[in-house]
């Protein structure tokens, strides 16, 4: 470290304070608040009842679009998506209709808390679980000055000039974990905790994978067991003398209809059937390369409209669809869910909590769903998440958590701006 430490921070409207001991912040990845009280109902979770009872606890809300991505920028910039512009996986450009990737660092319209934490002159840490995540929030990190930032995935894979650390896998001391388990998120957990203990880090984010949450519901033996594991860890950090700030990038729901089969509006096919072929392009952003677990289908899409076809049409139509919650133009969207409106499609469709959308089935591949409910997110009823801290509230935070209007992208100020420990 070079720079003196600065006294304070600001980004996207927010100060920052210094903090005098490590914060540690755990996004974990569709941790719906269900799965938390059922797993405390069974008594498993010591620390985070702990937590709960003398820090701080509260639901609050995601990002919509309740994708992961961009809870998870927001996040890390304590902004919505109007002003960091990452609103999905991927949209379509309005010029060329090319569908455009939204993972890569350069269409962030904002840089990070940590980065500038780290470009003061402070050691922070990003670890993440999945590999699309890591360099939006790596954007602007002062690696060659000590921080750090890697995914579980790829920890094999870690060098000290690209991610600032080295020979992971014997640091954590686990091997490197499945795509499709529960190990990708105890992976970043434990090296969460090495890291604590070795290069103690101002502020660390831990971004999990929701693998878990898309396959077990809350309260299934796996499920409990993943939150015990957790809970075990969280409590590890509280006593390396770290604030934690437990939070989530979006809830999850079970989209099947009672007899078992999966509740999915196929939109793109009703819309061909009313309007035309051609006539719309409907856009399921939660799609990446990482889909075998949701097959694509989420609870928001984007329609863009082609030729003569209006969005008034689209939506007349998308209204009458039995499951769709709500249907919004272009500016009603952004301006409802804080959105940046260049990146918005002309009609924007959510379904209700029992039902997703997709486009034609021939398009959605569910076939590594087989034997499991399919469970989603995307949507309004996917927008609750848990608020959790494990040191109380300073009295201007209390004051202002209990006027409500609580985002999960507020964790980071309240966990270095609003305890009292
Ligand atoms: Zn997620």
């Amino acid at each position: 470290m070079t720079s003196a430490p600065a006294p304070e921070i600001r980004l996207n409207g927010v100060r920052y304070r210094w903090p005098d001991q490590p914060v540690v912040v755990v996004c974990n990845d569709g941790g719906d608040p269900t799965y938390i009280d059922r797993a405390l109902k069974g008594g498993s979770l010591p620390n985070v009842a702990r937590f709960i009872r003398t820090g701080f606890n509260a639901i609050a809300e995601s990002v919509i679009p309740s994708f992961t991505c961009p809870n998870n920028v927001s996040i890390v910039t304590g902004s919505p998506p109007s002003i960091h512009g990452i609103s999905g996986n991927f949209y379509l450009e309005a010029d060329t209709g090319k569908a455009v990737v939204m993972t890569g660092p350069e269409l962030m319209r904002s840089t990070t808390i940590l980065a500038e934490f780290s470009r003061n002159g402070a050691k922070v840490a990003s670890i993440t679980a999945k590999d699309k995540l890591r360099q939006q929030l790596g954007k602007d990190m002062n690696i060659a000055a000590g921080s750090i930032n890697f995914s579980s995935e790829k920890a094999d894979k870690c060098s000290k000039r690209e991610n600032g650390i080295e020979n992971v896998l014997e640091l954590v001391g686990m091997p490197l974990p499945d795509m499709y388990s529960a190990e990708l998120s105890l992976f970043v957990l434990e090296a969460g905790i090495k890291l604590l203990q070795t290069e103690r880090p101002l502020l660390m984010y831990l971004s999990l994978t929701d693998y878990i949450q898309h396959t077990y519901a809350p309260g299934e033996p796996e499920a409990n067991q993943y939150y015990c594991d957790m809970d075990a860890m969280l409590g590890r950090l509280h006593d390396l003398g770290a604030v934690v700030g437990l939070i989530a990038d979006h809830g999850m729901c079970d989209k099947s209809n009672p007899d078992g089969s999966r509740k999915i509006v196929w939109l793109q096919d009703a819309l061909d059937l009313e309007l035309g072929k051609s006539s719309t392009t409907v856009i399921c952003p939660i799609t990446d390369y990482f889909v075998a677990h949701h097959g694509s289908l989420g609870s928001f899409v984007r329609v863009y409209c082609h030729g003569r076809t209006t969005p008034d049409a689209v939506m007349k139509l998308a209204r009458k669809l039995p499951g769709i919650e709500a249907v919004y133009d272009k500016t009603t969207a952004a301006r409802r869910f804080d959105l940046p409106i260049d990146r918005e499609g002309d009609v924007v469709v959510i379904s209700d909590a029992g039902t997703c959308i997709g486009t034609t089935p021939s398009a959605h591949n569910l076939s590594a769903l087989d034997g499991h409910a399919l469970r989603t997110h995307g949507g309004i009823a996917e927008s609750r998440v848990p608020f959790i801290l494990n040191y109380p509230l300073n009295e201007t935070y209390a004051a202002r958590a209990a006027r409500g209007d609580l985002k999960n992208f507020h964790i980071f100020d309240f966990a270095i701006n609003g305890t009292a420990t």
